[in-house]
């Protein structure tokens, strides 16, 4: 039988996470210390440990099937192989930052401007789609000290807390690009590792559905239940279930993240009380 193989990075942000969505869709391995590849226990994978910026190159090449990779990568790298799945981690954003003291308005404030970045690509096509005249500064690293040493006017990198960029006597002023983890994937792939892929999809997604719900369970009067089944959706409906005291329910559903604390004010105006509520872990529809 093929082996699905999957790239993914061997050490840094996107690391730890990557093994944790494989390891939530129940496959287990060990992780790379010191390895280049790892084979799973109990699923047809096998799990590439690289280095980031490497990982569009070996999914086109085939070397590997399919890998995991930050969108700013996959775009700079602009290789040919395409999305399967948002991931909902390693959620950064590529930003120009100039010096503290710069005046900053708009992107014509960039024309002129010689601007250092380790993402020419992005930034390039950030440039001409705004009609602004830069000269952009290839460096591979420590982008945010060009700057400060007389390198360049302006950086482009990517920005979390904006700590390292106030360190360096920059702000952040124009946000260009703005990027989380994606699984991607080769083309021309047998249909038996596309089955793979597949059954690994269906996993990750039942992963990702549980997080953005919650089981709740709560009590209600019988004369609320129509009241309060109408704020519950429900994977179905939800289910009512007979208390032992005379007159009261117990209703149990499953509730999006986004509208919890919505439908929980509702509920407790509605008369219920108990409200419990649980984390799913892996959620089938
Ligand atoms: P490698 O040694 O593999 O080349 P690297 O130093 O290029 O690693 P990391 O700093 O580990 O890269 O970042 C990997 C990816 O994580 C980035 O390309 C980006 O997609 C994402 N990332 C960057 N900064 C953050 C952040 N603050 N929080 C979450 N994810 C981030
Ligand atoms: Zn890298």
């Amino acid at each position: 039988m093929q082996k699905l193989r999957i790239a993914i990075q061997k050490s840094g942000r996107l690391h730890e996470d990557s093994i944790r969505i494989l390891r939530e869709a129940g496959i287990e391995f060990n992780n790379g210390i010191n390895k280049l590849k790892s084979e799973a226990f109990n699923f047809p994978l096998e799990v590439l440990f690289l280095r980031d910026d490497d990982i569009p190159q070996y999914v086109e090449d085939g070397v590997a099937d399919i890998g995991i990779i930050g969108q700013n990568v996959l775009v700079e790298k602009n290789k040919n192989v395409h999305i399967i799945n948002t991931l909902g981690f390693g959620k950064c954003r590529l930003s120009i930052a100039v010096p503290k003291a710069k005046e900053y308005s708009s992107g014509a404030d960039l024309n002129g401007l010689k601007i250092a970045t380790s993402y020419p690509h992005i930034l390039g096509n950030y440039l001409k789609e705004n009609n602004i005249t830069a000269e952009i500064h290839e460096i591979s690293g420590s982008v945010e000290i060009a700057p400060g040493i007389g390198l360049a006017d302006a950086i482009c990198d990517l920005v979390s807390s904006g700590s390292t960029l106030f360190m360096n006597g920059l702000r952040e002023a124009q946000v260009i690009f703005k990027s989380e983890a994606v699984l991607i994937s080769g083309n021309n792939l047998s249909a038996e590792k596309q089955e793979i892929i597949n059954r690994l999809i269906f996993r990750l997604d039942a992963v990702k559905k549980a997080k953005n719900n919650k089981y709740i369970l709560l009590n209600a009067p019988n004369n609320k239940l129509d009241e309060i089944i109408k704020i519950l959706p429900g994977m179905k409906s939800p289910t009512v279930l007979p208390l032992a005291e005379e007159g009261w329910s117990s209703v149990h559903s499953v509730v999006n993240e986004n509208d919890f604390w919505d439908i929980i004010e509702n509920l407790k105006a509605q008369g219920a009380q108990g409200i419990l509520v649980v984390p799913i872990e892996k959620m089938i529809i």
